[in-house]
């Protein structure tokens, strides 16, 4: 059976935000030679691009950004779903984060995607040490759940997500990353699809894609792994690309 590879970007391919690993990017341009491969990411096409290499980004068959509501290839977008969100609910992102007791604030707290709305306390201008900060601060205090189930309260025809470290993600419900699984379904129907994400348990933004695939078929796969070392780490054990005809044996 055809092994198709679906990757989350941040946490699973790239520290969050952060460009791709030199030596994992160079095996992965080997995967990408052998393997159809798509990556799905919360971020724009232009945060993507400062992650992940252009020969990677040329050589995968998709790019899936703003949570599976752009579909780039090639650098070209295919489709593009957006969403007017309504000023309430805009306000009230807005009013969540002026309430936390986080104390910094560094600007861009509430900022509109292609189909989602990106809310972060610390706010997207923050540096490393600001968002470690806010990562000890919400492991400590739970403080995006708490948001999500007030966004989700006041707004039932909206999800949230936590989305990355810092931030989480409103879409319109049943627009989220599960809406990937039925295109790549559509495009590979006879293929076993093995999904990459940091974010799968807890309701994290890279679980509506692998409860999408497990409810699609048991031969998908779903790995949830904890940082891009385990990802690179799982790839080269499973995925062997260096040594011609066992590659395909190694992935059964
Ligand atoms: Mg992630």
């Amino acid at each position: 059976m055809q092994h198709v590879l679906v990757f989350d970007v941040d946490g699973t391919l790239t520290a969050s935000r952060r460009p791709m690993d030199g030596a994992f990017a160079a095996f992965f341009r080997q995967l990408v030679e052998r393997y159809p491969i798509y990556l799905v990411t919360g971020s724009d096409w232009g945060k993507l691009c400062e992650q992940v290499p252009g020969d990677i980004r040329e050589g995968v068959r998709g790019v899936f950004c703003c949570s599976g509501n752009e579909l780039w290839h090639k650098g070209v977008a295919l489709f593009s779903m957006s969403h007017s969100f309504p000023d309430d609910l805009s306000a009230l992102a807005l009013e969540l984060v002026n309430q936390s007791r986080f104390p910094l604030r560094t600007g861009r707290h509430v900022e509109p995607r292609t189909g989602s709305l990106n809310v972060s306390v610390v706010g997207r201008n923050a540096g490393l040490a600001e968002r470690r900060s806010y990562v000890r601060h919400d492991a400590r205090h739970h403080e995006r759940e708490a948001m999500i189930a007030a966004i989700e309260e006041r707004f039932p025809d909206y999800e949230a997500h936590r989305g990355g470290e810092i931030s989480i993600d409103i879409s319109p419900r049943g627009w989220n990353k599960g809406r990937v699984a039925k295109e790549l379904v559509s495009r590979h129907p006879d293929a076993q699809i093995d999904f990459f994400g940091d974010r799968i348990s807890d309701r994290g933004n890279d679980a509506p894609l692998a409860q999408a695939l497990r409810e699609m078929g048991s031969h998908h796969h779903v790995q949830e792994v904890r940082e891009p070392a385990e990802t690179f780490a799982i790839l080269r054990s499973r995925y062997p690309v260096n040594v011609g005809i066992q590659q395909q044996a190694g992935v059964a």
